[in-house]
């Protein structure tokens, strides 16, 4: 087994993490940096939809904390010219997988984060509330990091098993439920690569 492939596998207990998962919406193995930008789902909404997106601030720049600023309402909007285009933008995302696979989680996946905006998927509006928003730290011409597949696809499988009511057709991307609106995860986001590691990462944990 590979160092990369070690990594999908490394939770001594999915089982536990499921668990824990399904009772708080907290991953167990990600640093928490709440956010105040979220809400309560709506009753009927249960969750059944995965969105993959992106974000790097600046804009293809990757490593520093202004992506977690930017959630918390922090960000030094005078700091870049690009800061102040998204002054007074109040958004999040449930969890954030950064270039090294490691991972941020700002509200729980139990309640509505607000990341997907005016949406639909299946026919159905407002993919907040019913949906679980995942950023990968990159931009959509950079390919992403083996890394960020490998632990995308290790987290979703958690969340797949903790609501089954994500299928794996019902992981799809930010472009895809806001067609000309939003373009991320966008072309470097590898599809099939992203399908075969979760496929490799399911088939090993089966049974939990
Ligand atoms: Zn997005």
């Amino acid at each position: 087994m590979s160092d990369s492939d070690a990594l999908s596998l490394s939770l001594a207990d999915p089982g536990s993490v499921v668990g824990t998962l399904r009772e708080t919406g907290r991953l167990p193995f990600a640093r928490w940096c709440p956010s105040p930008n979220f809400g309560p789902r709506p009753e009927d909404a249960a969750i059944s939809l995965l969105v993959v997106h992106n974000i790097s601030l600046p804009p293809g720049q990757f490593g520093g904390p202004e992506i977690e600023n930017f959630f918390c309402n922090c960000l030094d909007h005078s700091a870049h010219p690009y800061f102040e285009s998204i002054a007074g933008v109040q958004v999040s995302a449930h969890l954030l997988i950064r270039r090294d696979g490691s991972v941020v989680q700002f509200v729980s996946l139990l309640d509505r984060a607000w990341h997907a905006g005016r949406s639909s998927f299946g026919g159905r509006e407002e993919c907040n509330d019913f949906s679980i928003g995942i950023e990968l730290e990159g931009a959509d011409d950079v390919p992403y990091s083996s890394d960020q597949y490998l632990q995308l696809a290790s987290i979703s499988d958690l969340i797949m098993h903790a609501w089954p009511d994500i299928t794996a057709g019902r992981i799809t991307g930010h472009c895809d439920i806001a067609p000309g609106r939003k373009t991320d995860p966008g072309p470097a986001f590898d599809w099939a690569h992203f399908r075969n590691v979760l496929n490799r990462t399911r088939s090993a944990r089966e049974g939990v």
